[in-house]
């Protein structure tokens, strides 16, 4: 059966443009999330991940961001076709987008029902009355009591907060959301809730979701698929078996190998040496090549070819050729 995709990004290609430098944010990125399925977008901070979840949104700020060129196919719709009152009726009603820190993301001067309603009274033809009964339903949705409503957002507890922004985000059921690091500005036992509670919205809503995060522990928990980014591109992609029982990337390997070992606590963390690139002045051929334990003179040089392992799991490496991408031994006996 042919698959449904809630969004499909090709080569999207993001800059920001300054006086003296382009930096390249995204670099021929593609992306594809299947309808009703999260998709765990990986790597870390400086990789592109928020650049590509604001440019879904048409929200990349211009200037100095441009979107060079691409496609991003929202529900068969290229976002990047779209006018401004096109983008401010998808916004929220087909793609909705929790920030990092819901300090940021919340009005201080007005309750938090009012900033709900406001939500639900731009997309749907309801009074005042009832879009604030149905910002109250949102509220107990996410485990607020809906009369706490009239409250302000300095009122809340940061984990509070950020299910105040999910309950937004989630107030007139987008086909997609983007969650870019949800839970990172939360205490670890808040962070579970709020994962917890996602995931149980995702399912009731058939929500597709794109989670944005530097922690591999929370795709386990909530992704169905995961694409690995660096530098602005994707490098690796596969289910959740793909990619963590067959990782093929040494990035990828690398961000694995940097994560505590709860069984040998022994044992000493791994971080992946070395920085990412200037993003104003990328390697010509691949972007981790002055990181990687395997790179050749060809890495510095030729941008690394995509092989595919099976129908969901691709790499981009020069370490594989169609014929030995199955084994991926030289990972396993590094
Ligand atoms: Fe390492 Fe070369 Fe593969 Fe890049 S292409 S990850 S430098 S082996």
């Amino acid at each position: 059966m042919e698959k449904e995709y809630a969004l499909n990004i090709e080569d999207l290609k993001v800059v920001y443009k300054t006086q003296h430098s382009v930096v390249h944010a995204v670099n021929s990125l593609d992306l594809k999330l299947e309808k009703g399925k999260a998709l765990g977008l990986v790597g870390e901070t400086g990789a592109g991940k928020t650049t590509t979840g604001l440019a879904v949104l048409g929200l990349v700020p211009n200037p100095p961001g441009i979107v060079e060129r691409g496609s991003i196919f929202l529900n068969g719709r290229d976002v990047l076709k779209m006018n401004k009152k096109e983008l401010r009726k998808i916004r929220g009603k087909e793609v909705s987008m929790i920030f990092q820190d819901p300090m940021t993301s919340l009005n201080p001067v007005l309750t938090v029902e009012e900033q709900i309603s406001e939500v639900i009274r731009t997309h749907n033809k309801v009074n005042r009355k009832e879009a604030l009964e149905k910002a109250r339903q949102m509220l107990e949705m996410v485990g607020i009591p809906g009369e706490r409503g009239s409250e302000y957002p300095h009122q809340f507890s940061g984990g509070m907060k950020q299910r105040v922004v999910i309950a937004i985000a989630l107030a007139c059921q987008p086909d997609v959301l983007i969650a870019d690091e949800p839970t990172t500005a939360l205490d670890v036992t808040i962070q579970a809730q709020v994962l917890e509670m996602m995931k149980a919205l995702k399912e009731k809503y058939n929500t597709s979701m794109v989670m944005i995060t530097h922690d591999l522990g929370i795709v386990a928990e909530i992704c169905d698929e995961v694409s690995v980014m660096y530098a602005g591109h994707v490098v690796e992609h596969g289910t959740l078996e793909d990619i963590f029982d067959n990782t093929r990337h040494p990035y990828t390997r690398g961000l694995f190998d940097s994560l505590p070992n709860m069984e040998d606590r022994s044992q000493r963390l791994k971080p992946i040496k070395g920085l990412m690139p200037d993003p104003s002045n990328l390697p010509e051929g691949c972007a981790f090549c002055t990181r990687c334990a395997y790179a050749t003179e060809q890495c510095e040089k030729v941008k690394p070819p995509r092989f595919w392992r099976n129908d969901t799991h691709y790499v981009e490496c020069h370490l594989y050729s169609e014929n030995d991408i199955q084994k991926g031994e030289v990972l396993k006996n590094e």
